[in-house]
């Protein structure tokens, strides 16, 4: 268990909601939860799946209709069909990268992963018995990786890839042709897995299109996706994802969920569905909300002394540069929490290269993140 890590962005929403219970007016731009209400068609669904009676376990790998469901929703997003019975229904985004990294991590093994990136990936992958090797996600490139830097990296020992676009906690989007140069390069690799964790493929800007690693035929026997309801349909709370697996782990995967938790909840596949099946409308409007945020908050952090901060391309996150307040990333953070009463989460908790910026959800009204910054201008200044 020593070796086993955490994601300190539930630390902080633990510490803030106990100072909102102290009576402090605290703006959380901790936790990466859409501040919206599920759509009303989708818990409607999930009420009448409990009200007929959907009470029972499901199939291991979820009800077929879902899976079905998902297959055609990947196909006219991402233009290629899977095969369903390669589809596994789990309880929300993490049990497939936790699968994953149980199935292919091991002692003597080399597991390759963003830094700055989504804490789970490093402590699971520690856990495991693997060793972590960072792919080094740079400002100065839009936190994007660099194909050759990846694939040099590569030894006889790398057992998987990590990826993430958009990604957490940077907000970066990885250029497509940097994938076409990895994936192209990963010939030369046969024996190399992919996990893919594609949760913010909704969430991008600017018309930008996103890149699915499930588009590229040359790696789809050894590609994991990572997808699911959480972020796209603001449902964190309801726990439902899916991975698409190789047909050589599918049944390996299929065992750890029965080991595990069985199935996900058959009421909430039901609410699943309808996500997928009913109107779309509401997806847009969410990531148009999130888009207005993320144009008030880029020039509004500029503003604030100490502070830079580029445009992100995708998901819900600021990843601001913090290094001209002369203070590091955790002293901003607690900083900021007990004198301003914003709770943001420092660099650092997503890795050694976070060191410098902090990490701000987007995913709050615009009237906490207009008052978030002015109390963050009250802290540093204006620049
Ligand atoms: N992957 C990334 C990159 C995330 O940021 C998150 C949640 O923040 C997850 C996976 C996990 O999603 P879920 O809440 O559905 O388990």
């Amino acid at each position: 268990m020593s070796r086993l890590g955490t994601e300190t962005a539930f630390d902080v929403l633990a510490r803030a909601q106990k100072m909102q219970a102290e009576g402090r007016a605290v703006i959380n731009l901790g936790i990466g939860s859409p501040d919206f209400r599920t759509p009303d068609n989708i818990v409607e669904a999930g009420v009448k799946a409990l009200r007929d009676g959907y009470h029972f376990y499901t199939p291991a790998k979820g009800l077929p209709e879902l899976r079905a469901a998902v297959a055609n929703d990947i196909g006219a997003r991402h233009g290629v069909i899977p095969d369903p019975d390669q589809i596994l229904i789990v309880p929300g985004g993490k049990p497939t990268m936790f699968f994953a990294m149980l199935m292919l991590g091991q002692e003597g093994t080399e597991i390759m992963y963003p830094d700055p990136g989504f804490p789970i990936y490093r402590s699971m992958i520690e856990f495991s018995g693997a060793s972590p090797v960072p792919i080094e996600l740079e400002e100065a490139s839009g936190f994007g990786f660099d194909a050759e830097a990846v694939l040099s990296k590569i030894t006889a020992r790398t057992r998987l890839i990590i990826l993430n676009s958009p990604a957490n906690p940077t907000g970066g989007v990885v250029d497509r042709e940097q994938i076409d140069r990895l994936v192209a390069g990963l010939e030369d690799h046969p024996d190399v897995y992919l996990l893919s964790d594609e949760i913010y493929s909704r969430i991008i800007y600017d018309g930008r299109s996103h890149a699915s690693l499930i588009g590229y035929e040359s790696i789809r026997d050894r590609l994991i996706l990572l997808d699911g309801w959480s972020k796209t349909y603001s449902m964190t709370g309801w726990r439902l994802g899916w991975g698409v697996w190789p047909r050589s782990l599918i049944a390996g995967a299929e065992r750890l969920q029965i080991n595990s938790t069985s199935c996900a909840s058959a009421p909430v596949q039901m609410a699943g569905l309808e996500a997928l099946t009913g109107p779309q409308d509401r997806v847009g409007e969410m990531v148009a909300s999130f888009d207005e945020r993320r144009r008030y908050l880029h020039p509004a952090l500029n503003d604030i002394a100490g502070i830079t901060c580029q445009l992100p391309a995708g998901a819900f996150y600021a990843f601001p540069n913090i290094t001209g307040t002369g203070l590091s990333s955790q002293e901003v953070e607690s900083r900021l929490l007990g004198d301003a009463a914003v709770a943001v989460v420092s660099g650092t908790s997503f890795g050694a290269l976070g060191e410098g910026f902090i990490r701000i959800s987007y995913a709050a009204s615009m009237d906490d993140l207009v008052e978030a910054v002015s109390r963050m201008r009250e802290v540093f200044g204006s620049s």
